[in-house]
């Protein structure tokens, strides 16, 4: 290159330089600690816009959640040892937001959206924000299409449908999070997004559910966001809400998605803490006064869009844990009214051996019902009054010798319809298999096998079907039921009977 060259080079560059000033808006911290910190001088800071503390490889931001006269309080999203007090913060002009998109499927995030799985790094260049409006009435329409949970007991009882909130509640242990879990293995092949998001739980027991999936294909559609036990409470008060707007991209662009949020009742503890540590009045039970709309608004963004607004859904299962079966304590009864039904664990079922450990009798489904194929419905009808009766009668099996004939035989066919209903963990059950076991109990054909030999009988007719009745299954699971197709069921169970 030339003399010449390099000085019209560098005068180009010089005509091209332009001096810009940023305006910044910076602010003091006063206070710190606990996760919270109070600052000053950010007169014009919006509620839930994220601050930025510090800067390069040490910048935490923070989330503005008390807007006051003087001075603004903040949650700190992450490692606060750091900031000190009289620190300079700023502002970043920018509601919290997550990435969204295709990419984060099968990842495993933070609430932040940042890959946690020791992956690569998360680029999807599209973000939203983690508080949006639900959809509004006129953009939605009924429940209409099932989700099968592949659990036997759900599916046939207490039905769940594409748009719907179902809650699952019972005390620690009783198997709320497999009931999920296996809510999310079944939607394999079945073009469903799924969203788990674990809150407030130990890291280990999330590794643990992360493996389980990937064993089982399910990561393929699937996205968890944690918010560990270790992290600030600010964490997992966010992570339900992060985990919704990644969902409802998907929804947006029509797709039907299932939500775990597993489980609100440690996001209300992290939403306590934080409110206490800010200062904010405490009501009932020390919670705020907003607590009830903390859940509420997490929970409406779940619903069926109608055809005009492309016609997605998002299903919310979350989950509430009990303390001692109390389902009518201040947090329990807030998310029951908030959801559209319960699925109700027993910690005496489950160690009576009963497995899912469902309490049928407690637990509802108020619009899957609506949604259940026409096969299922019609099984599942004969099912409910047959458990009704069996429970009434329970008590008497005892004195089986002395009992009438007609008693005896709703109490046989009672337990034998309760051994069918339990089911082992990671063994979801298609729609179709369900409908011919559910059908051949209740009509008899496994009158004669004993219960302690009826696992084995229902492997049996399962493998029986699959091998040579596989037109059948498909049109059960296809949702055809009339006169010829329940003969030819009641058919094949007779094959299988001799
Ligand atoms: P926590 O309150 O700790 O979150 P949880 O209610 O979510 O507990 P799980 O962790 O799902 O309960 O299950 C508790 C235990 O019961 C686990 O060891 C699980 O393997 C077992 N379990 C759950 N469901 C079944 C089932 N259907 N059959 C056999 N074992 C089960
Ligand atoms: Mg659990």
């Amino acid at each position: 290159m030339s003399t010449n060259n390099i000085v019209e080079e560098i005068k180009k560059n010089i005509s091209l330089f332009q001096k810009e000033t940023e305006k910044e808006e910076t602010g003091k911290v006063i206070e710190v600690g606990d996760g919270i910190a109070r600052l000053s001088g950010l007169s014009k800071c919006q509620a839930s816009e994220m601050i930025e503390f510090g800067s390069g490889e040490e910048t935490t931001y923070g989330l503005a959640l008390n807007l006051e006269e003087e001075t603004i309080g903040c949650v700190l999203l992450g490692e606060y040892r750091h900031i000190k007090e009289g620190d300079t913060v700023k502002r970043t002009n920018r509601i919290l937001s997550v990435p969204v998109g295709d990419e984060l499927v099968g990842r495993v995030v933070n609430p932040l959206g940042q890959a946690i799985d020791g992956g690569k790094e998360i680029k999807t260049g599209k973000f939203a924000p983690i508080e949006k409006i639900a959809p509004g009435v006129m953009t939605r329409e009924p429940v209409t299409q099932p989700l099968q949970t592949g659990i036997k007991a759900i599916d046939a009882l207490i039905p769940i449908g594409r748009g719907q909130r179902e809650l699952i509640i019972g005390d620690r242990q009783t198997g709320k999070t497999a009931v999920a879990i296996d809510a999310i293995i079944n939607q394999k092949g079945k073009d469903i997004i799924c969203v788990y998001v674990a809150v407030g739980q130990k890291e280990s027991k999330v590794a643990r559910i992360v493996a389980k999936l990937k064993e089982a294909g399910a990561m393929e559609y699937t996205i968890v966001v944690v918010a560990g036990a270790s992290q600030p409470a600010a964490m997992s008060y966010i992570a339900p809400y992060s985990g919704v707007a990644m969902a409802e991209y998907f929804m947006d662009k029509g797709k039907d998605v299932l939500c775990v949020y597993d489980d609100l009742t440690k996001q209300a503890w992290a939403y306590r803490e934080i409110s206490l540590l800010l200062r904010r009045p405490p009501g009932r039970e020390a919670y705020p006064g907003d607590v009830f709309y903390l859940h509420s608004r997490l929970l409406e963004r779940s619903c069926r869009r109608n055809q005009e607004s492309g016609g997605g859904s998002i299903t919310a299962l979350p989950i509430i844990e009990t303390q001692a079966g109390d389902i009518s304590a201040y947090i329990p009864t807030n998310v029951i009214s908030i959801t559209d039904g319960q699925i109700f664990l027993e910690t005496d079922l489950f160690y009576k051996g009963i497995r899912p450990a469902l309490n049928v009798g407690v637990s509802v489904s108020r619009v899957g019902g609506a949604a259940q194929i026409k096969p299922m419905k019609k099984v599942a009808g004969k099912l409910k009054l047959a458990m009704a009766q069996f429970r009434e009668m329970e008590a008497f099996a005892q004195f089986s010798s002395d009992l009438d004939a007609e008693t005896k035989n709703q109490i046989d066919l009672g337990q034998r319809l309760a051994e069918v209903l339990k089911q082992p963990q990671y063994e979801p059950v298609s729609v179709s298999q369900q409908v011919a076991v559910i059908y051949a109990v209740s009509n008899g054909f496994a009158s004669a096998v004993a219960v302690k030999d009826m696992k084995e009988w229902e492997n049996g007719l399962h493998a029986f079907l699959e091998k040579s009745k596989g037109v059948l299954l498909a049109k059960l699971e296809a949702g055809e039921w009339d006169e010829k197709v329940e003969a030819e069921l009641k058919d094949a169970c007779g094959q299988f009977k001799s």
